[in-house]
């Protein structure tokens, strides 16, 4: 099979939805989406509350990570989705762009069109917000921003007071400015359902553009180059060898996709290529290198004294952003993270109470310092992939985890939550010397799913792609997605990588 387009953009997730609505615009463009899973076809993904329940389902690439030492010796499961929508088919839905103080770290990578300020058009051009309740927000976006009100869990009020009384102010919402404070979660959520960026940018009047192509079922193997381009890009679909040419190739395959795609393309660090067995082309040092991703600890669980009512939104319902030295107002982007689930949440091993009798605070680092990599064993897409993120490797990361540990405490134990609380499960009240917290800390810290940074962006020549986006060595080829993120965002990332692809494709215009 052979097909030829203006543009192609390989990866129908976060990123590459955004993309194939804004490229295909323009009519006169011919744009070519393909994406290795198929359209989303099972009920559970819209159902906010099955968010959990949906890893390791068919439509999960489910990869696992090598053993982390620092995490006593455990492999991650890291989900990601393979289907049209991309990983925003299973992720938890909380809409966080993340402290505009974050993106300093990519004005400096970048230059000013990477900063908060030049990000803000393209955040607001995304979203739409169900109450506009600041000039900052998106008014009339594709992607619905839910702010809940009554539909809050009483547990998650109590707790957001307990974090009040300490210090942290409120906030009206996580994406008015200042992240440090508490807030319940802003959800990209309609009508009590899941809106995933497949269902808020590929609506059936863009599906109808004569120049808009989607493929599904169809996973990109490798790049062909010939003199500096892309010519061409080999795919399987239906198992067979499938022939895509275009002017134009967009790598939105995600943070392992993406860096995946270079090196079996031959694009990236010369031994690791050798090791794998792929001749080097263009040598490009850092591709699947800078891996980035936040840890939460699961969890500090509660026995509640009176029975939890079920969560009304996603389970997980509220972030709380704080700086670990002063619980209180954080001068610039909050160091440690707290969340309220409304159940018990424990890591795998350790025991629970059951459902309905407990509620957990969560912790983690926003600006974790550990950088890990990832890189394939073969030039074959069912090579398997060596994922190292060196989770906690700094002693940085073990110490503010420390810190967003005893804070999680802190606000669970507070009289404000003296109503839901009968008493401390997990750790329990025996672990209090730094080492017991530690051990805990090592066996609960578990990903919060958002690896990002492998194809990191910059205008130095070690980066993987310059401020455009545009793959170093290659006249043709962009990477946009999660990759190109140079510093990970207090936030969950979701936010942010739409961002990402609404300000590229607006740069083009
Ligand atoms: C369980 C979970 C919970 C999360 N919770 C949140 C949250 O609450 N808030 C938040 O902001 N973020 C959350 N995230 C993270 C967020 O969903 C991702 O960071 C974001 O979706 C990444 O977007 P992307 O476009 O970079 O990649 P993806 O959305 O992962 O898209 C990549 C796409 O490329 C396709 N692809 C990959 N390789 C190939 C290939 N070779 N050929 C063809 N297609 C290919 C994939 O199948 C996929 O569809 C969560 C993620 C998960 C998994």
């Amino acid at each position: 099979m052979k097909l030829h387009f203006d543009d192609l953009i390989i990866g129908a997730g976060s990123a590459g939805c955004v993309l194939a609505r804004r490229l295909s615009e323009d009519g006169s463009r011919r744009v070519g989406l393909v994406e290795a899973g198929h359209w989303p076809g099972d009920p559970d993904i819209a159902d906010p509350l099955k968010w959990p329940a949906l890893q390791n389902r068919p439509y999960d690439w489910a990869y696992r990570t090598v053993p982390q030492p620092f995490t006593a010796n455990r492999i991650h499961g890291w989900s990601r989705g393979c289907i049209v929508g991309g990983s925003s088919c299973l992720h938890a839905m909380a809409h966080v762009r993340g402290h505009p103080t974050d993106f300093d770290a990519w004005r400096e990578a970048g230059g000013e069109s990477w900063s908060y300020e030049a990000l803000l058009p393209a955040f607001r051009r995304s979203e739409s917000f169900s109450a506009f309740t600041h000039s900052w927000h998106g008014a009339d976006g594709p992607l619905p921003v839910h702010l809940p009100d009554e539909e809050v869990s009483p547990v998650v009020r109590a707790y957001i007071a307990a974090g009040q009384a300490l210090g942290a102010p409120a906030l009206p919402d996580h994406n008015s400015g200042d992240l440090a404070g508490t807030t319940p979660n802003s959800l990209t959520i309609r009508n009590g359902r899941r809106v995933s960026l497949a269902d808020a940018y590929l609506t059936p009047d863009i599906l109808d553009r004569e120049n808009l192509t989607i493929v599904t079922g169809c996973e990109t193997e490798r790049l062909v180059i010939e003199g500096g381009r892309v010519t061409a890009v080999l795919a399987v679909l239906d198992g067979e060898t499938a022939h895509i040419e275009a002017n134009r190739i967009i790598l939105s395959a995600g943070a392992i996709g993406s860096p995946l795609l270079l090196m079996r393309s031959g694009i990236g660090p010369q031994e690791a290529l050798k090791r794998a067995g792929i001749a080097c082309r263009i040598e490009s040092s850092e591709v699947g290198e800078n891996l980035q991703d936040h840890l939460l600890g699961l969890g500090n669980v509660y026995r509640a004294r009176q029975p939890v009512p079920v969560s009304q939104l996603q389970h997980s319902e509220s972030l709380m952003y704080l700086n670990s030295d002063d619980f209180g107002r954080a001068d610039g982007s909050p160091d440690i993270v707290l969340a309220c689930v409304v159940a018990p949440s424990i890591a795998d091993g350790l025991q629970a109470p059951p459902f309905g009798s407990a509620f957990t605070i969560l912790f983690g680092v926003t600006h974790p310092r550990s950088r890990g990599r990832l890189v394939p064993t073969g030039p074959g897409r069912n090579d398997p992939i060596i994922i190292d993120p060196r989770y906690l490797e700094h002693e940085y990361d073990r110490a503010t985890f420390r810190k967003a540990f005893r804070a999680a405490r802190a606000v669970g134990h507070h009289p404000a939550l003296d109503a839901w609380r009968a008493e401390e499960v997990q750790p329990g009240s025996a672990v209090q010397s730094e080492r017991d917290i530690d051990d805990f800390i090592a066996r609960v810290a578990s990903t919060h799913h958002h690896p990002c940074g492998t194809c990191r962006m910059g205008s130095d020549g070690a980066s993987v792609v310059d401020p455009d986006l545009r793959v170093r060595g290659l006249d043709n080829a962009y990477v946009v997605d999660a990759s190109i993120i140079p510093r990970i965002p207090s936030g969950p990332i979701n936010a942010a990588v739409v961002a990402i692809a609404e300000h590229w494709s607006a740069s083009l215009r």
